[in-house]
C-alpha cells in the first residue's frame, strides 16, 4: 500500500476538502496513489451523508497537477497473463480514470475545483469534471492539454469536456496542438469560471460549494444543454470544422501522426454522443494510440529523454555546479548575436567581441530588434540589453568565466583568437567552440589545457532552435562538460553529448539526408517528387529546399575543406556534381534568390526553379515514392548506426534528441534508434544490405549493426546500462 496522496478534510459545513499532496514528489502527477485516493473520496462523497460537497486543491507550490506519470507508465510491455491485448489493458486502465472522473460529476453533490497553479494533461481533465473551477490570477499559469505533443490524446475525458465548454472548434485548437492557455484566456473561453488572487482560490472555492448545494450537474447532463456552435454532420459549422481541421492537421504531420486522426475522431464521433459513451469512446481511441509503439517512442524520446537531458543525465557526476556568470562571446555574426541574445535573457553579462566595434554593436542590435518584434517591456528589454557589452578589446574579456567563439569556419582565425582570449583570461578558463565542422581536438590545441576546451554547437536561429550538440574532444575534462551543461540548463535549452568526429553527430546524419536528395536529382528523379517524399515521411522540408536554405555555397565550401583535409582519402559524395553545377550557374540558394526553388522578386511563393530539368534531366522510369523514402530514410539511419558504432554517440536518448531537435528528423518515430528498434535490427540490416547493393556502399551497415541483429537486441535494450 503507497502512502496517501489525497488527503481528507471535512470542516463543519459539511465541504470536504481533498488536498492533493503526491508524497515524494515536488509536482503532483497521476498515478495510482491519486486514482486510489481520488475513488475513496468519490465514494465517501456518494454515500457520507455528512459531507455535502468538496473542493479539490493541492498542497503543492508547484501547481495542482502536472498530468499523468508518463514515466510510471509502461508503454513498451507486452500482454498480460490474463490473456488480454495490450489495447485491452490500456482500455481497461483508461476506463477506470475515466468511469471515476465521470462518477465524481455526477456523484449528487457540489465539486469545485481549487487551481493554484499549473493544471496540466489529466491534471485540466480532473479539474474539468468539476462543477465549478475557479484559478489564481498569476497570467505564469498554464492550462491545456498537451498529450498530443508526445504521441498522445487526453483519455480522462479531455476530449469531450472541453468541446463541450467551448466548441467544437477553439477545442480542437487546443487538443491537436497542445496550446496551453492562461487563467485569463480560461476565463474567457468558459473552461474556469473565476479568476481570483493567488490567497482566495481555496476560499472562493469553498464558498461556491456552500453557496450552491443543487448545482451538482454538469451543464452537459441537463436536458436543456445545447453544444456551443452546435454539433452534427447535418451542422453546417460543425461540417466545415472538420473538413478545414483534418485538411489542416494532414498538410502538417502528413498523416504520420496516430494520435492526431484519434483526436478528430474522438471529437467528431464523442461530441455526437450522450457523456457516458463518450468517455468510453475516447478511452478505445486512447488505446489503440497507446498500445502502438509510436506513441511509446514519441513519448521516451519527446518527454522522458529530453527533461532527463535537461536535467543532468549526462553531466559528470561529482564536478559542482558552475553557472556561468559572465560569457566572452567571440564572433558577434550570425550565430554570436544569436548566443548573446539568449545569454543575456537567461541573466548571464555578455562580452560580445568583433574586429569591428560596428560588428560588435550590429550583433548587439539583433538582441534590440528580436526583443522589439516579441513587443517585449521596454524596461524588461533594457535589462537584457544592459547585460550584453560590445566590444574590440580583448582585456574586457576579463572576469569571463566561459568563452564561446563563433568566429569564421577557419582554423587560422579560430586558434588565433583562441590564444589571444588565453592570453587575458587564462587556460584555467572554460572554452567552447561553436564550429560546424572543424574537429574539437584538433581546434583545442591552440588553448594550453585541452582538458578546458569543449565544442558547444547551436543550431540557428540560436533563439528558436531547442538543441545544443556538446562535444567532447580527446582531452575534453569533465569540468568542461560539467560547464557547458550547466550553461546549457541556464539558457533552457535541450543538450546532447557526442564524442569528436567530422560533422560530429547532427552535421554528419543531416548531411546525408541532404546529399541522397542531391543523389536522387542526379539520378534523373523529379524533384517534385524528392520533395513531396521527403515531407511524407515526416521531414520537415525536403532536401532541396533544406540545400537551399543553409546555402549551397557553404556545402560546397564545406566539401573543399574536407577535400583539402583527407587528401587521397577523400571520397566524393553522392550529389556533388549537382553543387558544382549549381555554383556555375551561380545559384546560391535563398540567400542570392536562386537555388533549387526560384523565389520570386513579387514575394509571391517561391516554387522549384522550373529549368532544373534541363541541368538534371528526367529519368524515362521514375521510382516508386516507397523506394525513394527508403533511400532517405535508411541513409540517415546507417549514418546515426555508424556514429553509434563509432562511439560519436554513447547513448540512443543522444541520438534520438539530437536528430529531432537538431535537423527536424520525423518525431513520430521517436527518432532513428527508436526507428530501427521498432523496426527490427535484422529488418534494418536486410534493407541496408539491399540498398548497398543497388545504390552503393554508403548503404553498407556497421559491423556493430549486424552483431546487434544477429544477436536480436536493440539499441535501447542495450544502451539503457549506460544512461542514468
Ligand atoms: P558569420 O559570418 O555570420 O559571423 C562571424 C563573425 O565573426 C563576424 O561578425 C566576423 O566579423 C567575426 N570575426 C571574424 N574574425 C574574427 C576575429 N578574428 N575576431 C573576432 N571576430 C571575428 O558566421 P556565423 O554563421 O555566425 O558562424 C560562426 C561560426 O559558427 C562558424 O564557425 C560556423 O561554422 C558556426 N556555425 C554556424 C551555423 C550557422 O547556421 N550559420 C550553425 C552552427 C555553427
Amino acid at each position: 500500500m503507497t502512502e496517501q496522496a489525497i488527503r481528507q478534510d471535512l470542516d463543519a459545513d459539511g465541504i470536504l476538502t481533498l488536498t492533493i499532496d503526491c508524497p515524494g514528489l515536488s509536482m503532483n502527477v497521476i498515478n495510482e496513489a491519486v486514482t486510489r485516493d481520488l475513488a475513496a473520496a468519490v465514494e465517501r462523497l456518494k454515500t457520507d451523508p455528512a459531507v455535502k460537497g468538496a473542493v479539490l486543491a493541492s498542497a503543492k507550490s508547484s501547481g495542482f497537477v502536472a498530468g499523468a506519470d508518463l514515466k510510471g507508465m509502461n508503454f513498451s510491455a507486452a500482454a498480460g497473463g490474463d490473456g488480454k491485448s495490450r489495447e485491452a489493458q490500456i482500455y481497461d486502465a483508461v476506463c477506470g480514470l475515466n468511469l471515476l472522473l465521470r462518477s465524481l460529476e455526477t456523484c449528487g453533490k457540489p465539486v469545485a475545483a481549487a487551481v493554484n497553479g499549473l493544471a496540466l494533461g489529466g491534471g485540466l481533465e480532473i479539474v474539468l469534471a468539476c462543477h465549478y473551477r475557479v484559478v489564481a490570477d498569476n497570467p505564469k499559469i498554464t492550462l491545456g492539454l498537451p498529450e498530443v505533443l508526445v504521441g498522445l490524446l487526453p483519455g480522462a475525458g479531455g476530449t469531450q469536456r472541453l468541446p463541450r465548454l467551448m466548441g467544437v472548434q477553439p477545442a480542437l485548437m487546443f487538443l491537436l496542438q497542445g496550446k496551453n492557455m492562461s487563467p485569463q484566456e480560461a476565463l474567457g473561453l468558459g473552461v474556469v469560471q473565476a479568476v481570483v488572487p493567488a490567497g482566495e482560490v481555496l476560499e472562493t472555492a469553498r464558498a461556491w460549494v456552500k453557496a450552491n448545494p443543487g448545482k451538482h450537474v454538469q451543464p452537459w447532463d441537463e436536458k436543456t444543454f445545447r453544444f456551443p456552435g452546435g454539433v452534427g454532420h447535418m451542422n453546417p459549422a460543425f461540417a466545415q470544422t472538420f473538413m478545414g481541421a483534418t485538411a489542416m492537421a494532414h498538410r502538417q504531420t502528413m498523416g504520420n501522426m496516430n494520435q492526431i486522426k484519434a483526436i478528430l475522431s474522438a471529437v467528431y464521433e464523442g461530441s455526437q454522443l450522450p457523456m457516458d459513451r463518450a468517455t468510453r469512446l475516447e478511452a478505445k481511441y486512447f488505446a489503440k494510440v497507446a498500445a502502438d509503439p509510436q506513441a511509446g517512442n514519441m513519448i521516451r524520446t519527446l518527454f522522458v529523454s529530453k527533461q532527463a537531458a535537461e536535467k543532468g543525465a549526462r553531466r559528470p557526476q561529482g564536478v559542482p555546479a558552475s553557472p556561468t556568470k559572465k560569457l566572452g562571446m567571440l564572433g558577434a555574426g550570425l550565430m554570436g548575436a544569436g548566443i548573446a541574445m539568449v545569454s543575456a535573457q537567461a541573466g548571464i553579462e555578455v562580452v560580445l567581441l568583433d574586429t569591428s566595434m560596428e560588428a560588435a554593436e550590429k550583433g548587439k542590435a539583433y538582441t534590440a530588434d528580436r526583443l522589439k518584434k516579441k513587443r517585449m517591456d521596454e524596461t524588461k528589454a533594457a535589462a537584457i540589453l544592459d547585460r550584453i557589452k560590445p566590444t574590440t578589446d580583448y582585456a574586457d574579456l576579463a572576469g569571463c568565466d566561459l568563452i564561446i567563439e563563433a568566429v569564421f569556419e577557419s582554423r587560422e582565425i579560430k586558434a588565433d583568437v583562441t590564444k589571444k582570449t588565453e592570453a587575458v583570461v587564462g587556460a584555467d578558463t572554460i572554452f567552447g567552440s561553436n564550429t560546424s565542422t572543424l574537429p574539437i581536438t584538433g581546434l583545442a590545441e591552440a588553448w594550453t589545457k585541452p582538458d578546458n576546451f569543449i565544442g558547444i554547437h547551436f543550431f540557428s536561429p540560436v533563439e528558436k532552435m531547442p538543441l545544443v550538440e556538446i562535444i567532447v574532444g580527446k582531452k575534453t575534462g569533465p569540468q568542461a562538460i560539467a560547464k557547458a551543461l550547466d550553461y546549457v540548463a541556464q539558457i533552457r535549452k535541450t543538450p546532447i553529448v557526442v564524442n569528436d568526429s567530422r560533422g560530429f553527430y547532427t552535421s554528419r546524419c543531416f548531411g546525408t539526408f541532404v546529399q541522397e536528395g542531391l543523389a536522387l536529382l542526379e539520378e534523373g528523379v523529379a524533384p517534385a517528387a524528392i520533395e513531396n517524399v521527403a515531407r511524407q515521411m515526416g521531414m520537415p522540408v525536403g532536401p532541396l529546399a533544406v540545400n537551399d536554405e543553409v546555402g549551397l555555397d557553404l556545402g560546397y565550401k564545406v566539401a573543399q575543406q574536407t577535400k583539402k583535409d583527407l587528401g587521397d582519402a577523400y571520397k566524393p559524395g553522392p550529389g556533388e556534381k549537382v553543387i558544382e553545377t549549381m555554383m556555375d550557374l551561380g545559384r546560391y540558394g535563398r540567400k542570392n534568390g536562386k537555388g533549387f526553388y526560384a523565389y520570386p522578386q513579387d514575394g509571391s511563393q517561391k516554387h522549384l526553379w522550373p529549368e532544373l530539368s534541363a541541368h538534371f534531366p528526367l529519368a524515362t522510369n521514375q521510382p516508386d515514392p516507397a523506394a525513394l523514402k527508403e533511400r532517405l530514410l535508411y541513409r540517415q539511419l546507417v549514418e546515426c548506426a555508424r556514429c553509434f558504432a563509432e562511439g560519436v554517440l554513447e547513448t540512443p536518448q543522444d541520438g534520438d534528441l539530437g536528430a529531432i531537435f537538431g535537423w527536424g528528423f520525423a518525431p513520430h518515430t521517436g527518432g532513428p534508434f527508436s526507428a530501427m528498434d521498432t523496426a527490427g535490427l535484422a529488418h534494418v540490416v536486410e534493407t541496408l544490405d539491399r540498398l548497398a547493393s543497388g545504390h552503393g556502399e554508403r548503404f553498407l551497415p556497421p559491423q556493430m549493426l549486424r552483431d546487434m541483429a544477429a544477436r536480436g537486441e536493440t539499441f535501447y535494450g542495450n544502451a539503457a546500462r549506460k544512461v542514468a
